[in-house]
């Protein structure tokens, strides 16, 4: 049987970007797709524009278990190298808000640009190639398929991304693989993530968008905030601010059973005391009804305030929509989540090469490990950087 010199398990984009580093470094590589094509969820992100990248990439950006490791990373392939390497691969891109997208505004072409340099390198790529056991004889890694095929290499590279979106190709085997040869898995849970909450705010308010700022309080300590868009659902809360504090909401309910509230401010742009005088200055004038919110809230608001406007407290009216809370119940799962929180335990992951401190041969990138970014390119940033990373490393030795 042929003995590969690399064999990569998952064509993502830390697959892809380690297969072809791995190639370019003249190593005999295979690259192992569980779908029967690459890349898929690269195809989706960005909603279609793929944000690759952002302009302020460093560690800080990151759970902090995982920022000793994400700054080795990138200490080798940051900012200036991911650039360099699309731009070598011929893809034209902008900035905005400090996030980077391709020229064309379409994740497509990022695909694409990979999957030419993927087809011109000489790695064999295998679809349709579902991992489901590995052992180890001496030096030579045994891989097997779902379906009974096998592949024997020297090296292995675990890149087979997170439990997010199951329909792009998430997967669970490669986490018991890694804990069949002793590592931990800190336990997965959803993140960048729609929350469930039942609240008569959201069954009123659907499909109302507002600007909010939102924190995320647990056990009555608020862990983290955010600013931007509050989408209202009939099953509870999403928008950007949401799904910026949906990580710490999601770990909390979900590893550690605690109770998570979401505070929203839905009149950011005033303090209480001047949003207090503005309505008492209105009703003085007279304002009844929707007209007492007019202009400073969707009209929308009126249902689920109509109580406080009745009784034209001022006070109590003010209050609520500085601190609306709302619990939450759960997340929307896995359908909706953009990422993927927890995975393979860093600690146990050599930060400069990416290799296994457990087993010799075996090396880790993407969203496989516990590593999660915020929004803004941050996780396909580290997809690509370990990608790379990783492949250089177990080329050399
Ligand atoms: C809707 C959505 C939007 C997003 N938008 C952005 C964005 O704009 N910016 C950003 O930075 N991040 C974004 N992300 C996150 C980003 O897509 C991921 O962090 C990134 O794709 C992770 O790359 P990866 O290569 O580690 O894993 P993946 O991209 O998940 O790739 C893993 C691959 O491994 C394959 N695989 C899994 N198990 C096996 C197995 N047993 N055998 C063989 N193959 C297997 C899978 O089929 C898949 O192709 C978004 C995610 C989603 C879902």
């Amino acid at each position: 049987m042929n003995i590969y010199d690399i064999a990569i398990i998952g064509a993502g984009p830390a697959g892809i970007t380690a297969s072809i580093n791995a190639a370019s470094l003249k190593k005999n590589v295979i690259l192992l797709e569980k779908q029967n094509s690459i890349g898929r969820k690269i195809s989706v992100c960005g909603a279609g524009r793929c944000n690759f990248l952002n302009e302020n990439l460093n560690e800080s950006f990151y759970n902090l278990s995982a920022q000793k490791l994400v700054k080795s990373v990138f200490g080798q392939f940051g900012k200036k190298e991911i650039l360099g390497f699309f731009d070598e691969l011929g893809l034209k891109y902008y900035s905005e808000d400090r996030r980077f997208f391709p020229i064309t505004n379409q994740s497509a072409s990022v695909l694409k640009v990979l999957e030419i340099r993927l087809r011109k390198s000489a790695v064999k790529t295998e679809l349709n190639f579902e991992v489901s056991d590995m052992a180890k004889d001496e030096d030579i890694f045994l891989i097997k398929s779902k379906d009974l095929q096998k592949i024997s290499a020297k090296k292995v590279i675990f890149a087979a991304g997170g439990k997010a979106y199951p329909a792009l190709g998430s997967s669970t085997s490669l986490y018991g693989i890694a804990e069949k040869f002793g590592h931990g898995v800190i336990t997965p849970v959803p993140a960048a993530v729609p929350l469930t909450a039942k609240d008569q705010f959201c069954h009123f308010l659907q499909g109302q968008k507002i600007f909010a700022k939102v924190k995320c309080v647990i056990e009555g300590k608020p862990v983290s905030e955010a600013a931007g868009e509050v989408l209202f659902t009939k099953y509870g809360l999403s928008g950007t601010a949401i799904l910026d504090v949906s990580e710490q909401a999601s770990i909390a309910i979900n590893r550690h059973n605690k109770k998570v509230k979401i505070e929203l401010d839905a009149v950011p742009f005033m303090e209480e005391e001047a949003l207090k005088l503005e309505l008492a200055e209105r009703i003085k004038k007279g304002f009844e009804g929707e007209d007492l919110i007019a202009g400073i809230l969707p009209n929308k608001f009126t249902t689920v305030l109509k109580d406080y406007i009745f009784e034209k407290n001022v006070k109590a009216l003010s209050y609520m929509l500085k601190h609306k809370f709302f619990d939450v119940q759960g997340t929307r799962g896995w359908n909706e989540a953009e990422f993927t929180a927890g995975g393979i335990n860093t600690n146990e992951i050599n930060e400069k090469t990416l290799e296994s401190k457990l087993v010799k041969g075996l090396y880790v990138a993407g969203e496989i490990l516990d590593v999660t970014g915020v929004r803004g390119g941050y996780n396909l940033a580290f997809a690509s950087a370990s990608g790379f990373i990783s492949a250089k490393h177990a080329a050399n030795t």
